[in-house]
């Protein structure tokens, strides 16, 4: 498969600003923004800065992939999803990922069923 270089690759343009998305944190190492077509009231993605396709690549980096979860954490707080919320990796197309720069969904504010669809 054509996996995109960093300079055709959407995230990383959120990365660089290139592109604004709806931030809502962010760390030296990571970035969290709305996503443009939520699944729940809280639809935040969290990427890791580096350019990386999925978790499985992103787990080679763990200072990285420890930073991708506890923002999420952070932005969960911050949301205020104190009664939960899901994280989820899609990883390859199979499992419906459609942009090749890892990101963690935070999806949270309704209840949730599993498994999902
Ligand atoms: P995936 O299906 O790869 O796990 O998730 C990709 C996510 O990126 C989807 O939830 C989709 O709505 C989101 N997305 C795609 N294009 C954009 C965009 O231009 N801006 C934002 N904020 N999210 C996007
Ligand atoms: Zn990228």
């Amino acid at each position: 498969s054509e996996a995109p270089t960093p300079s055709d690759c959407l995230f990383c343009r959120f990365v660089s600003r290139e592109i604004e998305p709806d931030v809502v944190a962010e760390t030296d190492r990571s970035l969290a923004f709305r996503d443009i077509n939520p699944q729940a009231p809280t639809h935040v993605l969290v990427v890791p800065k580096r350019h990386v396709e999925n978790a499985g690549a992103l787990a080679v980096h763990a200072e990285e992939l420890a930073d991708v979860v506890s923002l999420a954490r952070d932005v969960a707080a911050a949301e205020g999803l104190d009664g939960g919320y899901r994280l989820v990796f899609n990883t390859g197309a199979e499992a419906g990922q459609t942009v090749f720069h890892a990101h963690l969904h935070v999806l949270g504010g309704r209840s949730m069923q599993w498994p999902p669809g």
